[in-house]
């Protein structure tokens, strides 16, 4: 027999839904939460979006999905927190937490008495994650990012079992031309896995567009993960042997060394060769102020494409 389930204060009765705001104590920041409490028995499943505020096309099928899975329909429980990050979702605000400028998606292990950022980590932590069988975080490229689509799975974690059902997860997500093993700890999926709950990270989108047809690819390849873990009815479709897509299973994050104006020399679909200069950044008089050098034969992930960059933020991500 099902009973209610409660979820940062948000009761739903069995083939129910309840929406409304779980609070950060501490802060004036507070999550949107959707608890839908299916009919039949099943596992509990953890939806995120919008830890960075402007990768639409993830936000907009997760609104999607809140507003139109029905519980009746449903085995198991479904959690749903979007926009994660209200404010930036509301302010535009790409990368962080406009509060405290911290990026949310690398403070985990949380800091219960930090700024901002740490506290709203803390609440998703305990009273989200680890209470959830499967967590499954959305993102895409943020507003000034051009990126292929690509899955990431966890790579650490002393719970083996996690490891394995996110790997085998991972090859549920149809839309992805990468797999990508993470050797983070400190992003919201990982840390998930670090405590023993297997879990993805989706990448769709880019440089703040949202097309139907990527809002409908990203719930083809959440409703997908979810009937794989037989939350949602019907047969989960397994990539194709053919169709298997490029592990990527080392990678390296370029930040900005100066703030002023940035030169990629290499786009989204590139493939480049070691040694390659891939980009450089200018001062405001023309000044090369850096230049930079692929360290081996890769794949691009990410390229920044604005113009303007500032000192700290990404510029190009690639990996092998
Ligand atoms: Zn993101």
């Amino acid at each position: 027999m099902k009973e209610t389930i409660t979820f940062g204060g948000i009761s739903a009765k069995p083939g129910s839904k309840a929406s409304g705001w779980t609070p950060v104590p501490g802060t004036d920041a507070r999550f949107p939460v959707t608890v839908i409490n299916g009919q039949e028995e099943g596992k509990t499943v953890l939806i995120t979006s919008a830890i960075h505020g402007c990768e639409y096309p993830s936000i907009e099928a997760v609104f999607e999905l809140a507003e139109g899975l029905d519980p009746k329909e449903i085995h198991g429980q479904i959690v749903i927190i979007n926009p994660v990050n209200v404010e930036a979702f509301i302010n535009r605000r790409p990368y962080v937490v406009p509060a405290d400028g911290k990026n949310l998606n690398r403070l985990f292990p949380p800091d219960k008495d930090g700024t901002t950022g740490d506290r709203m980590a803390y609440v998703l932590a305990e009273e989200f994650i680890k209470k959830v069988d499967f967590h499954i975080d959305t993102h895409g490229g943020d507003i000034p990012e051009t990126q292929p689509s690509y899955v990431y799975y966890p790579g650490i974690s002393d719970c083996q079992e996690a490891l394995d059902i996110s790997e085998e997860a991972a090859q549920y997500v149809l839309h992805a031309k990468y797999m990508l093993k993470s050797r983070a700890t400190n992003h919201a999926y990982t840390f998930s896995a670090m405590v023993g709950v297997p879990s993805l990270e989706l990448e769709l989108g880019e440089c703040c567009r949202w097309s139907r047809e990527e809002v409908d690819a990203y719930l083809e390849n959440v409703l997908n993960v979810l009937k794989y873990l037989k939350v949602y009815p019907g047969q989960a479709v397994k990539r194709p042997a053919e169709a298997e897509i490029k592990t990527i299973t080392e990678g390296v994050y370029l930040d900005a060394d100066y703030s002023g104006r940035w030169y990629p020399l290499a786009g989204r679909d590139d493939k480049i060769k070691k040694g390659q200069k891939i980009g450089y950044i200018k001062d405001l008089f023309g000044n090369v102020l850096k230049e930079y050098f692929a360290e081996f034969d890769a794949e691009i992930l990410m390229v920044v494409a604005t113009l303007a960059i500032k000192e700290g933020d990404p510029i190009m991500a690639y990996g092998r």
